[in-house]
């Protein structure tokens, strides 16, 4: 490709919206160009990029004997009405009407479209394992789209689904795509680890996710040297125990007026925060949950919404909290709250001779104690896991890394195919629903996780096997008839040996093509320049490394031949 028949049009300012690494450098090497709020236009050489993960991921999904499908992006409203999504997607699911009034989902992702295939073709246990996968555009309403492609509306997904007669069937195809996102993530170049994590509104309970390690991500992770590593939503952690074998004192009412937080209450009534116990009134899809925490630790909310099975969860207001439990906000607690459930994180099992809020302004108790003083209906993990907790594993402390989800994948078990009644016939003739499970990479967020991993403050540096190309062609100087047709003798050679290059043909400065050339990051460089056509020697360069070697004229195309073979090795798994 000869630079001038390219569309790149570079920026040399950085866009002023753009917050973190990959969207700057995208917009900057023109890889992309915003159309609206989470809406973006690919251009050449971001294509080209997508492209690459695209053809890794087929590769990949191939090998596992998955078959490539590709669903429509409309789905009619009826198919997420018998899955029950319709009413509990929310306002992230895009919806549109026809011009008979017919509404449809822009599709978030693809169980019930590929749950009503299977249902629709497949009737017996012998046509089982069958795995399915597309490459497709996704539309998700975002509350916050953000960091370019990272966390966009409209975004390009591998979304994979397996149906299963049995579970050891659906354990088999699990790994096997566990073990093909290990070798795409690896063959892209990124630098990930494989998570436990939470199932969100997709469900079923077995599930990892991919996170590319990135200190702008949004995920964070608590991980052991045992191996443990779990997302924030999910991870679990021990606390160390307080005053658990204090002796209980009697209950007391005393005065706190006008004081509602935990330092407050501490502060003012001399006693350590792990003493307090925070009463955290819910509002889970319409009904009032009290949820107990000790005081120095935070409630789990992800935690805390799959214990209840909640659809919608939200703090209740304050005039909601009067009501449930007759007193204002900042002064709750589970003496005497009658009517409503109570659940408490397990710490609050070992506490003791406790604080809580009364129920009634400016008053807490203090010494209030398990079993004498209050029950809670239940004892579930609700405890937000901090750094320093001990793992459930090995007892050692957990670290946190942050990370960016690339991919994600689910054992769904049967609640699709039981909500939508896909059955097959079993051995001994027997109706059955489909063991599922479903498999997610996202094409453009991986695009740009890569770049938040292979980037500095001049641009890009390209994995080799996901580069826009492999070789940078870079002539100084477009009227020396000699140096051009050097160039042009390398960039031809390249070519018929099947490289992929792009040849910086402008009549520009060699300055601003340098630049032009760190920040779009082909992985080798050659410069066709003055001094060294006196010399017969160009010079290559690595961009990640910046180490440059001469190379006499005659021999480039080998030399960056060569260089290119050592590259791609280093991305083979
Ligand atoms: P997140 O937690 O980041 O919102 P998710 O868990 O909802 O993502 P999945 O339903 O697991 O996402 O989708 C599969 C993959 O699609 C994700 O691992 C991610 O790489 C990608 N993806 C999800 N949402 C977006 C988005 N808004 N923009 C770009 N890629 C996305
Ligand atoms: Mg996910």
């Amino acid at each position: 490709m000869r630079w001038t028949r390219f569309f790149s049009p570079t920026l040399k300012e950085t866009p002023a919206e753009a917050e973190v690494k990959s969207h700057k450098l995208m917009l900057r090497a023109a890889m992309m160009r915003k159309v609206s709020a989470g809406v973006y236009s690919l251009l050449p050489l971001g294509l080209r990029v997508t492209r690459k993960v695209e053809r890794i991921v087929r590769e990949e999904m191939d090998r596992t004997g998955a078959l490539e499908i590709l669903m429509p992006v409309l789905s009619p409203a009826e198919l997420w009405k018998e899955s029950g999504r319709w009413a509990v997607y929310g306002k992230e699911l895009m919806r549109v009407e026809d011009r008979h009034g017919r509404f449809f989902a822009l599709g978030p992702t693809h169980e019930e479209v590929v749950t009503d295939i299977a249902r629709g073709e497949v009737r017996s246990y012998r046509q089982l394992p069958m795995t399915l996968y597309q490459i497709q555009t996704k539309f998700r309403d975002e509350v916050r789209p953000r960091f370019g492609i990272v966390r966009a509306r409209e975004f390009i997904m591998k979304d994979a689904y397996s149906f299963h007669a049995t579970e050891e069937s659906l354990e088999e195809t699990y790994s096997k795509m566990y073990e093909a996102y290990t070798r795409i993530f690896k063959r892209c170049g990124l630098r990930f680890g494989a998570v436990t994590a939470d199932s969100g509104a997709i469900g079923g309970d077995v599930t990892h996710e991919f996170m590319v390690f990135a200190e702008t991500g949004e995920s964070r992770v608590f991980a052991c040297k045992c191996g443990y590593a779990a997302t924030e939503e999910r991870a679990e952690g021990g606390i160390e125990k307080r005053a658990a074998d204090e002796e209980p004192l009697p209950l007391e009412k005393v005065s706190t007026p006008g004081m509602k937080t935990v330092e407050e209450v501490t502060a003012f009534l001399r006693k350590e925060p792990w003493r307090l116990l925070k009463t955290i009134i819910y509002n889970s899809d319409g009904e009032y949950v009290a949820v107990l925490m000790r005081g120095d630790r935070e409630i789990n909310e992800a935690k805390l919404a799959k214990v209840l099975g909640s659809s919608s969860l939200e703090l209740a207001e304050p005039e909601e909290i009067l009501k449930v439990s007759g007193g204002p906000l900042g002064f709750s607690g589970p003496v005497g709250l009658k009517g409503v459930r109570i659940i408490a994180d397990r710490s609050v099992s070992d506490m003791v001779n406790m604080v809580t809020g009364a129920n009634e302004a400016d008053a807490h108790f203090v010494n209030v104690n398990l079993g004498r003083d209050f029950e809670p209906a239940e004892f579930h993990d609700l405890l937000q896991v901090a750094e320093g907790d001990t793992c459930m594993k090995c007892g050692e402390m957990l670290t946190s890394w942050r990370g960016i989800e690339v991919g994600q994948i689910f054992k769904l078990g049967t609640k699709y195919s039981t909500a939508m009644r896909a059955h097959f016939l079993d051995e001994t003739g027997t109706e059955r629903p489909f063991i599922m499970g479903c498999y997610g990479i996202g094409i453009t967020r991986t695009v740009a996780a890569a770049i938040e991993q292979n980037s500095d403050d001049d641009g890009i540096f390209w994995p080799i096997s996901i580069a826009p190309f492999e070789v940078h062609i870079l002539p100084t100087n477009m009227s020396d008839p000699d140096l051009v047709a050097t160039a042009d003798e390398i960039y031809r050679g390249l070519l018929d040996r099947g490289v992929e290059v792009i040849m910086d043909d402008r009549e520009e400065r060699p300055g601003g093509k340098f630049k032009d050339a760190d920040l779009i990051g082909v992985p080798i460089r050659i410069t066709v320049g003055e001094r060294g056509m006196k010399d017969g020697v160009v010079e290559i360069r690595l961009r990640e490394t910046g180490k440059t070697t001469k190379v006499e004229t005659a021999g480039a195309v080998d030399a960056a031949l060569d260089m290119v073979r050592d590259l791609k090795k280093r991305y083979e798994v």
